[in-house]
């Protein structure tokens, strides 16, 4: 396996706000049906490095690859333009984001909120959206609540909309920013069923969270990021049981 046929693939990408250096060369590769699990403190770039995966950020320098695709950019003559927003959003329709406040439409209920993407993205006719759309809700469980409102759901419930909507667009890969970190300690263990059976079932996921017992039995590796770099990755048994880094130790120290 190598970058040029890795899923999602993370070419030495620089990213400023101003004079804060928040993403100071990350250079990572994920295989298809791998999940990552990134950790790190509060303020490292974990968020901004998955927002630059789906070209919700643009790098400064650097480049992002999707199944050997550039995202958000084509090369020309050796130099690169960004795409319009049209190809862009093709793009990031590949790239599934579950995000830790579930952005679910409110005006709609959980089934329509799985099927306004495919008819209206995708072009998928409405009879054949609404089949898929239940029985994505029955794969996360939520097969009864297909005509709640947001307000009707849990957290739980409503991230585990949100996770199906995402899949409805039948994503090569799937972003998860830290999807359980508002939810009430009871609702998480549910939110986190859904994303192990995704990963079991060959999902590519990359997912930012504090759930250490998630990433110890569902990630093939660990990420830890601080200060917008890669301090260390490995296997989850080997950065837990012996992290090489001060900075690995004290953090994994603080939150376990
Ligand atoms: P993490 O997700 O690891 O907590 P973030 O990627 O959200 O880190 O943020 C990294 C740093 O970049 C933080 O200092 C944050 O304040 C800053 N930052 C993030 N987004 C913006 C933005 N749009 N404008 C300015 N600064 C930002
Ligand atoms: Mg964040």
């Amino acid at each position: 396996m190598n970058a040029q046929n890795a899923m999602v693939y993370v070419e030495d990408v620089h990213k400023k706000f101003g004079h804060l250096e928040v993403l100071r060369g990350i250079t990572l590769e994920v295989q298809k049906g791998q999940t990552i699990v990134i950790i790190g403190p509060s303020g490292s770039g974990k968020s901004t490095l998955l927002r630059c995966i789906n070209h919700l950020e643009k790098v400064d320098s650097g480049r992002i690859y999707l199944e050997g695709h550039l995202v958000g950019y084509k090369e020309v003559n050796g130099r690169l333009v960004e795409l319009p927003p049209k190809a862009v959003a093709r793009q990031r329709a590949e790239i599934g984001m579950v995000f830790q406040r579930f952005n679910l439409f409110s005006h709609m209920t959980a089934l329509e909120n799985v099927i306004e993407a495919p008819i209206h993205v995708r072009g998928v006719p409405k009879k054949q959206a609404i089949e898929e759309g239940l029985s994505l809700l029955s794969k996360v469980g939520l097969a009864d609540k297909a005509n709640n409102y947001p307000s009707q759901l849990s957290g739980g419930q409503q991230q585990r909309v949100a996770i199906a909507r995402a899949l409805a667009m039948h994503p090569k890969v799937m972003l998860f920013d830290e999807p359980t970190s508002a939810l009430d300690p009871e609702l998480v263990g549910e939110v986190l069923t859904v994303m192990e059976n995704l990963a079991y079932e060959g999902m590519t996921m990359i997912v930012v969270t504090h759930e250490m017992g998630f990433a110890r039995e569902v990630a093939d590796e660990v990420v830890f990021m601080d200060h917008g770099v890669i301090l260390e990755q490995g296997k989850p048994e080997d950065i837990f049981s012996n992290p090489q880094h001060e900075r690995t130790r004290t953090f994994l120290r603080a939150i376990l």
